[in-house]
């Protein structure tokens, strides 16, 4: 059995971990996200302990962005402009395949948590599909046609622009590049700054925000089913935690489609077809396991041609 590394890296906290290609995480660690030159070496060090006692084979990471996943690109495997500046341009693929010198795969967080709930949990079966991060920000990743998407750079959901009834709600929306992107609407601090709360966990299930929040996130929803032709959608993110939120997305989306894409998929099952991930919080790490194993693969493949 080979052990694989894996990094589910976020703007607060790196999670690190070793699993074999059953996607069971054996060992696992967290350190904050601060700067490159701190985060880094205790990553790597973990990493190396382990590493010293039975060798890694890949190390996978799944990244927050702007990534660049282009293997033909210059910058495959950095972490292009991001508004953490410490974190701009850093070559993080090429630093993690140096320190253990092992074969790097590397994608975005939303693509790398996809890919885990394709092996292991609710995307298993499944060509075309998203997974949908609804937290500090919004993400989006998936597969069409059995693999990962990327495009130009990768796609970027979480920033769609929505439809906005400015007097119903005249929220300017939390986003610094868009007036009315989703991440601006929807997000955890857009909910905390609409209605004053030190946290989304504050508001009562009962309180409108509710409501609205299922409005913004089905309006997104709609526009993916109608764009990209999901066989399913998976949400995950912290606000997604708040109980009754996505039994009030199901029928949203339902009644802005109306009845449009006829499929029995969404008419009559959409219990089934908007869903929690199968792997609760650790689709991201187990991801990141994946995307090892992948470029393992894909290494031994290079060496046979
Ligand atoms: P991140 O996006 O930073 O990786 P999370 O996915 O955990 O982290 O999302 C954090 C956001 O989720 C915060 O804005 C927080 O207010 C919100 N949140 C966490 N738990 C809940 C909950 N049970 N109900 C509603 N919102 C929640
Ligand atoms: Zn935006």
């Amino acid at each position: 059995m080979e052990l694989f590394a894996g990094i589910e890296a976020g703007g607060t906290k790196f999670v690190c971990a070793v699993g074999q290609s059953s996607g069971r995480v054996e060992k696992k660690i967290t350190i904050p996200t601060t700067k490159p030159e701190e985060t880094i070496p205790k990553v790597v060090e973990f990493f190396k302990e382990i590493h010293k006692k039975t060798p890694i084979s890949a190390i996978g990471i799944a990244s927050f962005g702007p990534v660049d996943p282009d293997p033909e690109s210059s910058h495959f495997g950095y972490i292009t402009t991001t508004p953490k500046l410490a974190w701009s341009y850093f070559d993080f693929a090429g630093t993690m395949g140096n320190a253990l010198n092992v074969p790097v795969g590397f994608d975005t967080d939303v693509n790398g948590a996809a890919l885990g709930e394709h092996r292991w949990g609710q995307g298993q079966g499944l060509r075309t599909f998203l997974y949908i991060t609804v937290g500090t920000g919004i993400g989006a990743g998936g597969m069409m046609d059995g693999k990962l998407m990327h495009g130009l750079i990768h796609p970027e959901m979480g920033h769609m622009f929505i439809p906005q009834d400015i007097e119903h709600d005249p929220f300017s929306g939390v986003c610094p590049f868009h007036d009315n992107c989703l991440e601006g609407l929807a997000s955890g601090p857009s909910l905390m700054k609409r209605w004053g709360v030190e946290s989304a966990l504050d508001l009562p299930e009962d309180h409108k925000a509710w409501d609205l929040e299922a409005h913004y996130l089905a309006l997104a929803l709609a526009n993916l089913v109608l764009c990209i032709s999901p066989q399913r959608i998976i949400m995950g993110g912290g606000v997604m935690k708040q109980k009754n939120l996505l039994s009030l997305i199901r029928p949203k989306v339902q009644s802005i489609l109306n009845d449009y894409v006829k499929h029995d998929s969404i008419i009559k099952d959409i219990d089934n077809y908007i869903v929690v991930p199968g792997l609760g919080d650790e689709s991201g790490i187990c991801g990141a396991l994946a995307l090892a194993e992948k470029s393992y693969q894909e290494s031994l493949l290079s060496i046979v041609n």
